[in-house]
């Protein structure tokens, strides 16, 4: 789960070229713009993340004029996500500035908390979400199944540590694409779809997951190939097309672009090479590759490894990158997995997003 709201040090403070007011403070790899003077390097603040949704509370009046988003109400009439002040990802004088921080004394204990704590419930702050398109899921059969992990990918903005210590490895880049996440599994001969977090009706064809998996006829390769290779088998990729996300890319039809095979029976992913071995017969394709390289990067390098076009439309901003170890790798630090990515602050202001 992502810590939107934690207690950290600013560690550096630079200026911003052609601004006298405004300066740059460094919180872990993020780059925020404050005011200048406002704070010193070696300071603890309470630092929010983008997609921090503030809660309307006086001391964030200040944001309304800027930030706020009414409710969001779901279909059923419940609040899916509330009424708040939400941070994202902006440009002032040519600096991107990615979160928000507040003093210590906003929290109770403030002085004493230690670094890293997070403060998150305390001062109310959820994570906002986008709206989601009515239609597009169709009827839900469930909750992700737990048998089958959820699809998730780290920021790299937190990951100084651990891209220190797997320098010199091996890792190959995709370009992370900007659509639903969608899941097909073939689990103790039952056959099943998912979004990002709901199992789907698969008998309901209103459902753009359902139309997908049909036009690929994933049940009938999904259980072929569990038997080919012997095990369960989860396949996991990005719907990307005209109704999902704006169709960024400008496709003129649905398609999937595939990130993730998973043994069920080991809950381990294959790695990028093997995975394609195994879905190219099925007739899919794989999220586009961009390069391998060989680990060697700070955080400031890999976000603007980030930065550039959609191979997929040379029009489209990219949202990002996903790096993975060429052979997959133990990361205590990224949910057991290594693999993060590096979102393209170009994208997000663009998008808002
Ligand atoms: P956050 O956790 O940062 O708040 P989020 O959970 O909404 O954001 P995303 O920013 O969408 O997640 O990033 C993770 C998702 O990216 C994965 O769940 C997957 O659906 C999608 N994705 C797109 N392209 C790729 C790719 N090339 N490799 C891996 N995942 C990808
Ligand atoms: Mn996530």
């Amino acid at each position: 789960m992502r810590k939107l709201a934690t207690i950290q040090t600013i560690t550096a403070i630079e200026p911003i070229r052609n601004a006298d007011s405004i300066e740059l403070v460094r919180i872990l790899g993020w780059a925020v713009v404050v005011k200048r003077g406002e704070y010193r390097v070696g300071d603890t603040v309470i630092y929010c993340e983008v997609d921090s949704l503030l809660p309307e509370r006086p001391e964030f009046e200040f944001l309304r004029n800027s930030c706020f988003k009414p409710a969001q109400i779901d279909a059923a009439g419940n609040i899916a996500v509330p009424a708040g002040f939400r941070i994202r990802t902006v440009k002032l004088r040519g600096q991107y500035s990615q979160g928000i921080c507040f003093p210590l004394s906003m929290v109770r204990g403030g002085d004493s908390i230690p670094i890293g704590t997070e403060v998150t419930a305390e001062l109310g702050i959820v994570k906002w979400e986008p709206p989601i398109p009515a239609g597009m899921v169709g009827k839900i059969k469930g909750p992700f199944p737990d048998f089958v992990p959820k699809t998730d990918e780290t920021r790299v903005q937190l990951l100084a540590d651990v891209l220190e210590r797997h320098r010199g490895k091996e890792f190959v880049v995709t370009e992370k694409l900007d659509g639903s996440s969608f899941t097909a599994f073939h689990y103790q001969s039952g056959f099943g779809i998912c979004s990002r977090n709901q199992w789907i009706d698969e008998t309901d064809s209103s459902s753009k997951y359902v139309t997908i998996a049909s036009s690929f006829q994933l049940r009938e390769k999904l259980a072929e190939t569990t038997a080919r290779l012997g095990f369960d088998l989860a396949i996991q990729g990005e719907m990307i097309g005209p109704g999902i996300q704006g169709n960024k890319y400008k496709l003129g039809f649905v398609t999937l672009r595939v990130f993730n095979v998973i043994n069920l029976a080991t809950r381990k992913l294959l790695d990028f090479e093997q995975m394609q071995e195994v879905i190219r017969p099925l007739g899919l394709a794989p999220v586009p590759f961009l390069e391998s390289l060989t680990l060697n990067h700070t955080v400031d390098e890999l976000m603007e490894l980030a930065e550039g076009k959609s191979v997929l439309n040379e029009s489209t901003l990219r949202e990002g990158i996903v790096l993975r170890p060429t052979v997959e790798t133990y990361e205590e630090e990224t949910s057991g997995r290594l693999s993060f990515k590096a979102i393209n602050p170009a994208f997000l202001v663009k998008y808002e997003e």
